[in-house]
């Protein structure tokens, strides 16, 4: 009889996050789960259709069997079967993140040496979730330091209300990962924003470029209003590249929100970066902690412990002997793994 792990999906942020990490965990331990009140803290709970194809990916990956695996389920039980590298196809079917599939797969995929080869169908860039070129620029260099490797192709851009966005990763690891440290940015390195969008005017990037220009003394602020994308969408990007990180900043541009307010908003995400002295921002912070406590070894230090960050260390430990020593420092906060 396998071991049998109970997940309260409403502990915490009692959002996706619980049912992905839980995912990702029973595939690379074996532990079959049992997960209740999936996204009970969430306007519709339940698994909608981005969190049904992370079930089924890993389904697919690990041979599992699986109950509840329906559209609003609130239940699911899981136990995963061997897993397999190689090559898989994921769609979400609708706008939905298709980057938090891949968050889903690629902890067990990357502890593998052979290649894995992920195409993934939905949204590249929604609001509440990892963009395509945050997973590229900013978390998978850091992966790398830890001996993953990970190369993603943007094909096409998924945007909501129409995803349709095409990505593949091919992802190859190592069942030993590296420990990562990182307690400083390093000397910055560049700076850069540049406002996208897709089936929309050019007034738009224009107007959020030409905001953030009057707001930051950055030379490299640019505009690409033809993004390849089935759907209409605008998203701004900025990336602060230091010596040891490159964080990721996006705002999405809204039907009835104008363009300068979207700029408004970004810039002052970027503003209280650049008032921390932390090299990890709250989402990295996140994302960091799987990584690091499959390596059993590892600190960074980031501008604060988000929800997101205190509840995805709870579901790490229900299926992982890992002690997550958390420290104030100077207004940031030291988080490293034992
Ligand atoms: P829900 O909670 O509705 O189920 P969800 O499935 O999207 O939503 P969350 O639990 O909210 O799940 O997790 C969102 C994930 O997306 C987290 O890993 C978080 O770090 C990441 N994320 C959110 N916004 C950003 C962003 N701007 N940049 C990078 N990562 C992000």
């Amino acid at each position: 009889m396998k071991d049998t792990v109970y997940i309260d999906g409403s502990l915490g942020e009692g959002g996706g996050q619980v049912l992905r990490t839980s995912l990702a965990l029973s595939m690379i331990t074996g532990k079959s789960f049992e997960i209740k009140n999936i996204r009970a803290k969430r306007k519709k709970p339940g698994l909608l259709r981005q969190h049904l194809t992370c079930v089924k990916a890993a389904a697919e990956i690990s041979s599992a069997e699986i109950q509840g695996a329906e559209l609003g389920s609130l239940n699911l039980w899981f136990t995963p079967g061997k897993v397999k590298s190689g090559e898989y196809t994921f769609k979400v079917g609708s706008a939905g993140s298709a980057m938090l599939v891949f968050q889903t797969v690629l902890p067990v995929l990357m502890l593998k040496e052979e290649e894995s080869v992920i195409h993934l169908e939905g949204g590249t860039h929604n609001p509440m979730a990892p963009p395509y070129h945050f997973i590229e620029e900013s978390f998978a260099p850091l992966l790398k330091k830890m001996a993953v490797n990970i190369s993603g192709e943007l094909k096409r851009w998924g945007f909501y209300p129409a995803g349709g966005g095409q990505v593949t990763f091919k992802v190859s690891g190592r069942q030993n990962l590296l420990p990562l440290t990182l307690l400083e940015r390093g000397e910055e390195v560049s700076k850069s924003a540049k406002a996208y969008s897709a089936n929309l005017t050019p007034e738009i990037t224009e107007a959020e470029a030409s905001y953030i220009k009057s707001k930051l003394d950055w030379s490299d602020i640019s505009t690409e209003s033809q993004c390849h994308s089935v759907g209409p969408g605008n998203v701004i990007m900025a990336q602060k590249k230091y010596e040891n990180i490159t964080e990721l900043f996006c705002e999405f541009g809204e039907k009835g929100v104008r363009a300068p307010k979207v700029a408004q908003k970004l810039v002052s995400k970027i503003k209280k970066y650049i008032s921390s002295s932390a090299p990890v921002g709250e989402y990295l912070a996140d994302q960091l902690l799987l990584p690091m406590a499959l390596a059993k070894s590892g600190s960074f230090c980031c501008t604060g412990l988000s929800l997101h960050t205190k509840t995805n260390i709870q579901v790490i430990k229900s299926f992982l002997n890992v002690n997550f020593l958390l420290k104030e420092s100077q207004n940031n906060w030291i988080v490293s793994v034992e």
